[in-house]
């Protein structure tokens, strides 16, 4: 019998857990924050169309440049981003990976402001780097003073600043980023899975790309363009950054049924879209409520809200879950974290919440 401490794994990695979330069939899935609503028909069918326009050439390998699909995102962030500028791959874990094999690995460090992803370590531990966690302000926010502060003391080569953050929701301002950009020698990464879902839309590091040639924002088609399932993220950054992660990717990453399928998925961004409003409605309406029956949610520029005030979140997310509703508990004490749904699967998760609220 072999088990994974009989195996010669780097000693680095010995006694680690992987990432996991619970991946459980029930009805209401509030957990990973995934777009609550399905692939629309009539996109999947035009998917599906340029899928088998492309499948015939399947025996070649595909676009290594991925021409097309760069245009798509270019053509998507506006904002004056040109394809040249566009990084894209399996997912945005993936290209958070890239990024950390150019500009990160052993003896250089990464600095982020805690809670914030539970990926960055990880990301930050496959390629033998050192991870810094830096505490946010009061709130959850991160200020200007903090980051100069972080950077001055810690030098870091990357910095990864989460906005909106999960698992917080917090957004972080255009004021603070530019702070960090200035202040770092190194690479400058905003994560922005969730910005389609900010109160406010117009507050994205895209705006800052001209003037910082070390700053790269990331974006996923996994949360507002509900394509977790096809595992397609990208980023935009000045193009040499872009020459920097060629030197790491594999060849020929992204296959080319991805390609097909994110540029038909691309000209739909309205449709794919169109359910931001409802579920950005849906976390406000969280919030809202959550607070009148005693919890104390703080504010999400994200689809989901994290929940203070809860009392004992395991027999909390035990009680949830025996009711079908599927939340995270992300560790931080006295909180749960629940992804906004639909209307009724929020209205499912309110009902649950006001019969298990704190006296
Ligand atoms: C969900 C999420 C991602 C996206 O991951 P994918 O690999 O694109 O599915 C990236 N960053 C944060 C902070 C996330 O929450």
């Amino acid at each position: 019998m072999t088990s994974l401490d009989d195996l010669p794994i780097r000693d680095d990695l010995r006694g680690l857990t992987p990432y996991g979330a619970p991946q459980l069939e029930v009805p209401v899935r509030l957990n990973v924050n995934e777009n609550a609503y399905r692939v629309p028909e009539e996109v999947a069918l035009d998917i599906v169309q340029e899928v088998a326009r492309a499948l015939p050439d399947a025996n070649r390998y595909p676009d290594r440049e991925f021409d097309e699909l760069r245009r798509s995102f270019a053509h998507y962030l506006g904002h004056d981003v040109t394809p040249e500028q566009i990084w894209a791959g399996n997912g945005s874990n993936e290209v958070l990976q890239h990024v950390l094999q150019a500009f990160g690995g052993p003896g250089r460090t990464l600095l982020s402001f805690t809670p914030t992803y539970s990926m960055y370590p990880l990301l930050a531990q496959g390629v033998g780097m050192r991870w810094v966690p830096v505490p946010r302000d009061e709130g959850f926010t991160v200020g200007p003073d903090t980051v100069r502060a972080a950077i001055a003391e810690h030098d870091p080569d990357v910095v990864f600043l989460c906005s909106p953050n999960n698992p917080t929701g917090t957004a972080i301002d255009l004021e603070t980023i530019e702070a960090a950009a200035d202040a770092a020698r190194g690479i400058v990464l905003v994560d922005e899975a969730y910005a389609e879902f900010a109160r406010d839309r117009e507050q994205t590091a895209l705006t800052l790309l001209d003037r910082h040639p070390r700053l790269l924002v990331s974006r996923t088609m996994s949360k507002a363009f509900a394509f977790a399932g096809m595992r397609v993220g990208y980023l935009a950054a000045h193009p040499a950054v872009i020459d920097a992660l060629r030197l790491v990717r594999l060849p020929y990453h992204l296959s080319a049924i991805t390609q097909a399928a994110a540029v038909a998925a691309l000209r739909h961004s309205d449709v794919m879209l169109s359910r931001v409003d409802d579920l950005r409605a849906q976390r406000d309406r969280m919030v809202e409520e959550l607070s009148r029956l005693g919890y104390r949610p703080y504010p999400s520029d994200a689809n989901f809200v994290l929940v203070a005030g809860v009392d004992d979140p395991q027999a909390t997310f035990r009680a949830l879950l025996d009711r079908g509703i599927l939340v995270r508990d992300v560790g931080l004490p006295g909180t749960l974290r629940i992804t906004a749904g639909t209307r009724a699967e929020t209205s499912a998760l309110l009902a649950a919440m006001a019969e298990l609220r704190p006296e």
